[in-house]
């Protein structure tokens, strides 16, 4: 990428990380009350999320509010490597974030960060249960991420999140779009 990242950089100050672990163990319990998942089974779906400060140069981009980066577990002697063993780290992306809520005063950090976590884990999700591939086609990644818009939404409208009007708002254009399946 030929983007240089070092004159932008803009990251999450510490009360803003903070905001960030609330999200996070927020977006955590809603997702896993949606899906039924136990402790373990979260734990087993294996990701992290994480932000500025612990992104790799490759795991930012410019035009995302977050992206998950697979890892595949190497191991030499195995003869079949599963799913099980991937790694997603949730690579959140503050200078987008942080952006965008400049440019949209109407939305407050907390609730957009909820969403935008809860979103990524849905995929996690998705990703594990193989009702979603990590690597498809462009037009099936839209249909993919129209249904987990709509997931996300399902998930946050009946909790009365403060703030998530606005959210949910900004995100209208993708509850309306045409699913292709
Ligand atoms: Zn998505």
């Amino acid at each position: 990428m030929s983007i240089s990242f070092t004159q932008s950089v803009t990251a999450f100050d510490a009360g803003q990380m903070a905001v960030v672990s609330q999200a996070v163990a927020m977006a955590e319990d809603l997702v896993s009350d949606h899906y039924k998942l136990s402790a373990t089974q979260l734990r087993q779906l294996n990701y992290d999320v994480k932000t500025r400060a612990d992104l790799a140069e490759h795991e930012i981009v410019a035009d995302h509010f977050a992206q998950i980066v697979r890892y595949r577990a190497e191991k030499h002697n195995a003869v079949l490597i599963t799913s099980a063993q991937d790694f997603y780290k949730v690579c959140i992306q503050d200078h987008s974030i942080l952006a965008c809520l400049k440019d949209h005063t109407e939305m407050a950090l907390y609730p957009f960060l909820l969403y935008v976590i809860c979103h990524e884990l849905v995929h996690v999700v998705r990703f594990k249960r193989f009702q979603q591939q990590f690597h498809v086609p462009d037009e099936l990644k839209c249909a993919e991420e129209t249904r987990v818009h709509r997931i996300t939404h399902e998930i946050l409208s009946p909790r009365k999140i403060k703030g998530m009007g606005p959210v949910f708002a900004f995100y209208e254009n993708w509850l309306t779009a045409t699913e292709m399946s």
